[in-house]
């Protein structure tokens, strides 16, 4: 069985793009570079690691912005380029058009280490955002998924809606969180501490979002589901309504 690792690479102000490897067999794949340098000093300082894809969350210029460097630099053949099918056009050097569905994760055609990758179409932020998802390996009942969220879910947040309505943005966020609550959420920005006072705000009587202020630390990536559910005001919107009242109070949020 091969064991992936998945580690932050801080990027740009507050971005966070994600260096995925299998230290054994040398392989390695990044999620979001926002710009190259970072991520190119991590895979070097991990000598013996190729990097072989590149997976997009969306087409915003701080998730893509490392793409052009990262391929045209690549000795040896480059890495390929996945995102979702819509954002074609919009990713530099996309060569993997991924056809993912609304509502549930499907096979995206990717293997990491020979682990099947899952996909799933999360528009709200923007339009062709996806969510990638290494779900635990076949048979290790103890195991814990792994989803990449982009700027649709943050810790104690989501993303502005860019392009998506609120109803794409609540069924985004709640087909994210119907997976197990131990999931591992690894998202685009550090905007945890500011998302917690806004949410504190929203439900003031919630022990969970004042258990998670005490706690805070500054890199709070990845968050899980359970966390999610118990405190992000966005996923616990009952109604799209409701989320469209939230965000545009965090809109204009000023905490
Ligand atoms: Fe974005
Ligand atoms: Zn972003």
């Amino acid at each position: 069985m091969s064991a992936l690792k998945v580690e932050p690479i801080p990027c740009l102000r507050d971005n966070y793009a994600y260096l995925i490897s299998d230290p054994e067999a040398g392989d390695a794949w990044l999620v979001d570079p926002s710009e190259p340098g970072p991520p190119q000093t991590a895979l070097s300082g991990r000598p013996g690691l190729t990097l072989r894809g590149i997976l997009a969350t969306h087409h915003h210029y701080d998730h893509v912005g490392g793409i052009e460097a990262l391929v045209t630099g690549a000795q040896g053949e480059p890495p390929w380029v996945a995102g979702h099918a819509s954002d074609r056009g919009r990713i530099p050097h996309q060569s993997r058009f991924i056809d993912a569905p609304v509502g549930r994760f499907v096979p995206s055609g990717i293997e990491l280490s020979g682990r099947p990758l899952l996909a799933m179409w999360i528009p709200g932020h923007t339009l062709g955002a996806i969510a990638w998802y290494l779900p635990p390996e076949e048979g290790d009942d103890d195991g814990v998924g792994d989803v990449f969220t982009g700027d649709t879910l943050f810790a104690a947040g989501c993303g502005r809606l860019f392009e998506g309505t609120p109803a794409q943005m609540h069924a985004s966020l709640q087909n994210i969180t119907s997976l197990p609550s131990a999931t591992r959420l690894w998202f685009g920005h550090e905007y945890t501490a500011a998302n917690l006072r806004f949410a504190e705000t929203v439900e003031p009587e919630n022990p969970a979002i004042r258990r998670r202020q005490n706690a805070l630390s500054p890199q709070t990536t990845p968050t899980t589901v359970a966390d999610e559910r118990a405190t992000n005001p966005f996923v616990r919107a009952a109604t799209a309504e409701v989320l469209a009242e939230r965000r545009a109070a965090k809109d204009s949020f000023r905490g």
